[in-house]
């Protein structure tokens, strides 16, 4: 298995709590200049690719023409999976039109909530209407592996405004939902308004609380949860590109800011745009067996299923049952439990994933 990402960095305005590689495109040109940019590099990356997501940014902000310059560069890749990342209010039928002409077969909508003055605070542009407008135009063309991204936790949302949220994303005609705990990182304006004592974050009790809710309102609405963000309304709707990531496949990046794993070495694109477009480099990073152990541990523990240990035999010729003690203290705890030769979390051990996982850094 091995998976493909590319980044298209460009958004139409930026949202209060990004910290993602993006910015707004001076003009039409530097959008083209990166396209080229992206074309020459596809040429130094080998598949055949199992994925190909294209994320960013907002890369349904691009042109029917530009869409169809990037997809083009693909055309001749057969994965099984195929992404692209859309927002609202920057998709047209035409446009989808052209992700159906070139097989593109799962959707990842940007939506975050559905409550106006929410969607204000975070700077989102889009209007539910665009939202339902998207969903049902996909399904017209038949793509109907769509999944929407949200988040809880945004400062002044209530327990009832959650599950107004939830409430209208179960209604819809999706497969697969993220929900993510929105988190106040630097260089977003949220940071600065929270140095400033101008935004009051939610308690931590009532983060834990939604959360609580996020996962049992989902499942009761047919969704389960296979991973601490995501859930999906069957096991074939589970995001494989995630999975290839998180289980320590290969893969490769193209664009600004992104990166890339080939088994032994990461590489890092850096996400300077103009830099990129100009001549992209890349850092590369030799990674240890101990740090791969690690991040197979980290990343593998995010997942409802958790790591297999015999897999954990098989690369690394190790047992982290016996390399890490506290980790039997948590089984005993009730926080994680070996299952069919599996680690994994239990609901309470997803709480408190981020203390689990300090043991291996
Ligand atoms: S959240 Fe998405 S749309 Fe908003 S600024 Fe960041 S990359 Fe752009």
């Amino acid at each position: 298995m091995k998976a493909l990402y590319v980044h298209i960095p460009f958004c139409e305005s930026i949202c209060s709590y990004c910290n993602y590689c993006k910015r707004v495109p001076k003009d039409a040109l530097m959008i083209d200049n990166y396209i080229n940019t992206l074309k020459k590099e596809k040429e130094k990356v080998k598949g055949p690719f199992t994925t190909i997501y294209i994320g960013g940014g907002t890369p349904s902000m691009l042109n029917k023409q530009q869409l169809k310059s990037l997809l083009s560069i693909f055309e001749n890749e057969q994965p099984s999976e195929y992404t692209i990342e859309i927002n609202p209010e920057s998709y047209t039928i035409d446009k989808g039109k052209v992700l159906k002409e070139y097989n593109v077969n799962r959707v990842s909508l940007g939506v975050q909530t559905f409550n106006n003055e929410h969607l204000k605070k975070l700077n989102r542009l889009h209007t539910n209407e665009q939202v339902f407008k998207t969903i049902s135009s996909l399904n017209s063309l038949g793509i109907n592996n769509i999944s929407i991204d949200l988040i809880f936790g945004i400062p002044s949302q209530t327990k009832e405004d959650l599950l107004n949220d939830l409430k209208i994303a179960t209604s819809l005609n999706v497969t697969h939902i993220s929900y993510y705990e929105l988190s106040i990182e630097e260089k977003t304006l949220f940071h600065l308004l929270y140095q400033k004592g101008l935004l009051e974050p939610i308690s931590s009790d009532l983060q834990v609380e939604m959360y609580e809710t996020v996962i049992s309102y989902l499942k009761e609405n047919g969704f389960h949860q296979y991973e601490v963000s995501n859930y999906a309304k069957a096991i074939k709707y589970e995001s494989l590109h995630n999975k290839i990531y998180w289980s320590l496949y290969p893969y490769e990046g193209l664009g600004a800011g992104s990166h890339g794993f080939d088994g032994s070495y990461r590489y890092y694109h850096s996400e300077n745009v103009s830099e990129y477009i100009k001549e992209p480099k890349v850092i590369k990073e030799f990674q240890t067996e101990d740090v791969l152990y690690a991040d197979y541990l980290i990343f593998g523990l995010r997942m409802m299923q958790g790591v297999s240990l015999e897999r954990i035999k098989s690369l690394f010729n190790r047992n982290p049952l016996e390399d890490f003690k506290e980790l039997n203290t948590f089984i005993k705890d009730g926080l994680l439990v070996v299952e069919d030769n599996h680690l994994k979390p239990t609901l309470k051990g997803t709480f408190l994933l981020n203390k689990i996982v300090e043991v291996f850094v």
